[in-house]
């Protein structure tokens, strides 16, 4: 299950503590300091283009030597004590860059499920199966995850506790 602070949120409290990452100036959603994986400075961590699915996080590693692949930043981070949680959803990214391919995009996508200690439900179970048939992180928003945990063949009851549980809201008007 998703982390359920907001993105910015997430930066500043789940991530940039335990990186030892620092809000910029001009821009305080961003967040510079070392690279977790090659230890260099002029790493950041911020905000994503907003998109139909934006990712949770982009991050770069700007050291010239090293320009560390976002994968192996991503293993690094999660190995500091980053929650993958935070990290957001197993991504199209990952699955391009994965050296194994698909199945082991996949394998390693199920191996997460089963260690998930938030799969509470078989609805939940669906949920995370969803994603990674889908490739992206159940949807934000009220709607679009009552939509996805149909899609998911979660019965209608079912789905308005798991957007419950999944910490999606619905807008009151
Ligand atoms: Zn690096
Ligand atoms: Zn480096
Ligand atoms: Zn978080």
């Amino acid at each position: 299950m998703a982390c359920l602070a907001e993105p910015v949120t997430c930066r500043r409290d789940h991530i940039a503590p335990v990186l030892g990452l620092k809000a910029g100036r001009e821009k305080p959603w961003q967040f510079t300091g070392p690279c977790p994986a090659c230890g260099h400075g002029g790493f950041s961590v911020t905000a994503p283009d907003q998109g139909s699915n934006p990712l949770r996080h982009i991050w770069h590693c700007n050291c010239s030597r090293d320009l560390c692949d976002p994968a192996r930043v991503r293993q690094a981070m999660a190995r500091a004590g980053v929650s993958e949680d935070c990290l957001g959803s197993y991504k199209r990214r990952a699955a391009q860059a994965s050296p194994g391919g698909e199945a082991a995009v996949l394998r390693e996508a199920l191996r997460e499920i089963l260690a998930d200690p938030k799969v509470r439900a078989v609805a939940d179970l669906k949920l995370r199966v969803q994603e990674v048939i889908e490739g992206e992180p159940a949807p934000a928003d009220w709607a679009g995850f009552l939509a996805f945990a149909e899609r998911a063949g979660i019965q209608r009851s079912k789905r308005y506790e798991a957007a419950a549980r999944w910490g999606r809201r619905q807008r009151q008007l």
